[in-house]
């Protein structure tokens, strides 16, 4: 069992900035937990927080039912694997791997088999020889898991493991830390600005900005009902489109009102929006380029656009729109064609479509 519990963690450095307002999260046994945001949001404070690596100013952190604010970092049974791997350039691979165990005097037969252990699910037996600079960052990255994995810790946390390695390699590394998790069987804390890494490995995302948890919850919770408009716009890529708009209600049907055009709310979401008081409001209308479609500048009704940049990419293309001043991204299947000045209509999946409140930015269904 690893539950790592934050309690009311708070901060503040030395020179007064609070970097970690009051952060409270449970860590179930097993999860891979994602602390992911724009740079400076302190999901590295909050790592270190765990590592014990950042003094706590305020709060409780629990692992399993212990406090643990005042324990050192080696005996809080957590292993961190760093961005630039924190290899010791002198010692073999075997004896980077090594390292941790013999300082916590473990006999020579435990180290061997660990080591060898943990090599052999990483493949990197071969390499056990080899000095780090002999070694591409791949295999640097899959030394520092090694590294970590021998010590068999409770909790691993990552941060920001895969930023050094070229594209191809970490969407190939992506797989391979998820498959470990599996595994291993053990809680993960893993730091990330990159959405994606956020969505493809974590069971939980906890979306930050400014020292605060904007939401945290599954991936696909976080990308169908993203609970403010700064998650909704953070993760999912191309971005989801923002459009300024006002909530209007004709008979008993409510319209979201914009600049070149409007769209009517299925029912179930007219009524929601009703219970919360929000007809008459100013209100942001969002939906993700995959929710608009792309069809000829037929008929009198619609919403209309010009295009304005295509970006094929292979099977599909993101094309450029201007609406009336509004700039929205569309996805659409490549064999659609379209080219640039082209007038288009543009269609929302209704069902898809997200409402914020202008004023508070928070989602209204
Ligand atoms: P990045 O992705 O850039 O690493 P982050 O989300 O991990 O960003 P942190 O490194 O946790 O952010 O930093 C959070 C905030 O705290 C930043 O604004 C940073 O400038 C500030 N900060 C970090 N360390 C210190 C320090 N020792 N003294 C004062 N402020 C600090």
């Amino acid at each position: 069992m690893a539950r790592v519990r934050l309690k009311n963690i708070k901060k503040v450095y030395p020179n007064g900035f609070e970097a970690v307002k009051d952060f409270n999260l449970d860590i179930e046994d097993k999860e891979f937990i994602v602390l992911v945001g724009p740079s400076g949001c302190g999901k590295s404070t909050t790592l270190r927080m765990i590592a014990g690596l950042e003094e706590i100013s305020e709060g409780e952190l629990y692992i399993e039912e212990k406090m643990v604010n005042d324990i050192a970092p080696k005996d809080r049974d957590i292993a961190m694997v760093f961005q630039n791997y924190a290899l010791y350039p002198h010692m073999t691979v075997y004896d980077n791997m090594a390292f941790g165990l013999k300082l916590r005097k473990r006999s020579k037969e435990e180290i061997k088999e660990r080591v060898f252990n943990a090599a052999k699910i990483l493949g990197i037996e071969h390499l056990l020889d080899r000095k780090p600079k002999q070694l591409s960052g791949g295999q640097r990255q899959r030394v520092a898991l090694g590294r970590a994995i021998v010590r068999n810790p409770k909790v691993f946390l990552m941060d920001e493991p895969l930023s050094n390695l070229d594209a191809k390699l970490r969407v190939q590394m992506r797989a391979e830390i998820s498959k470990l998790h599996q595994r291993l069987e053990t809680t993960f804390v893993y730091v990330t600005h990159d959405q994606t890494e956020a969505l493809t490995m974590g069971t939980r995302i906890v979306v930050m900005k400014d020292g605060v948890i904007q939401q945290a919850a599954d991936p696909q919770t976080i990308y169908e009902h993203p609970a403010n408009r700064f998650v909704a716009g953070f993760i999912g890529s191309p971005p989801m489109n923002f459009i300024d708009a006002a909530a209007v209600q004709e008979k008993e049907d409510i319209y979201i009102v914009f600049k070149g055009g409007k769209v009517k709310l299925p029912k179930a979401k007219a009524k929601r929006f009703q219970e919360k008081g929000q007809v008459g409001k100013q209100v942001v209308l969002g939906i993700r380029p995959e929710h608009v479609n792309l069809c000829a500048d037929e008929g009198s009704e619609g919403i209309r656009g010009r295009v304005e940049v295509t970006e094929p990419l292979g099977a599909e293309t993101y094309v450029y729109l201007n609406v009336e001043g509004n700039n929205l991204i569309s996805r659409v299947y490549s064999d659609w064609k379209v080219g640039v000045n082209d007038r288009v209509k543009l269609e929302f999946h209704l069902d898809k479509i997200h409402v914020f409140d202008q004023e508070s930015e928070k989602a209204i269904f």
